[in-house]
């Protein structure tokens, strides 16, 4: 009867940490293969701000990230920039970059405003797929909302994050690689047939 009982939580904790399983860990954007993504159906790429494209504490768009946009509109892939932040800054950015659909304050992991880019954009949640350096915030975004992620490792280290979201994330990480779903810095970049493994 205990060991039903223990093994139900276990298996409870299991599915719960599931939802913080990344499709596909990758060092940074840079690595993505959008052919890949393209040939998997992909359509709608939606994208963290900090520390995914930019650095916290930076405010100007890099070259690479400038490339990495203008090759996603030569895919004929769409674009959109969802972002946590505030107004101003996912705006000035966005605007920098030659982004032109973006959202602020999305408080992600609530889906309010994903239910918004779903209902706009009219895509199904296989064609769609979320980048983000940040487990509790953009994968599980994605998979409450059903659609792929792809996580990267943060750009820097954002001193303005709150100290429980940085504990959560520690604590998940040190979960996932407890139960070997993910190990911090082993990145699944392998290709098969063209396409990603997805985890
Ligand atoms: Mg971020």
């Amino acid at each position: 009867m205990w060991g039903v009982w223990m093994s139900n939580k276990k298996s409870r904790n299991l599915l719960l940490l599931n939802y913080f399983k990344p499709s596909i860990y990758l060092e940074s954007y840079e690595k993505i293969n959008l052919d890949s993504l393209k040939n998997s159906g992909i359509k709608l790429i939606m994208c963290d701000m900090d520390n995914t494209l930019i650095g916290w504490n930076e405010r100007i768009p890099s070259p690479n990230v400038l490339n990495f946009i203008k090759n996603i509109y030569s895919h004929n892939m769409e674009f959109v920039l969802f972002s946590n932040n505030i107004r101003s800054r996912v705006e000035n950015f966005a605007k920098k970059a030659g982004i032109t659909n973006y959202f602020w304050d999305c408080k992600k992991p609530l889906l309010g405003k994903m239910k918004l880019v779903k209902k706009l954009f009219k895509y199904k949640e296989e064609e769609m797929i979320i980048i983000g350096d940040q487990l509790v915030t953009d994968v599980l975004v994605a998979n409450r909302a059903h659609i792929k992620s792809i996580l990267v490792s943060p750009l820097s280290r954002n001193k303005e994050e709150s100290k429980m979201v940085q504990f959560l994330e520690k604590h998940i990480l040190k979960k996932l690689s407890q139960k070997n779903i993910l190990h911090e810095g082993f990145y699944n970049e392998g290709e098969i047939g063209g396409n990603y493994e997805i985890l």
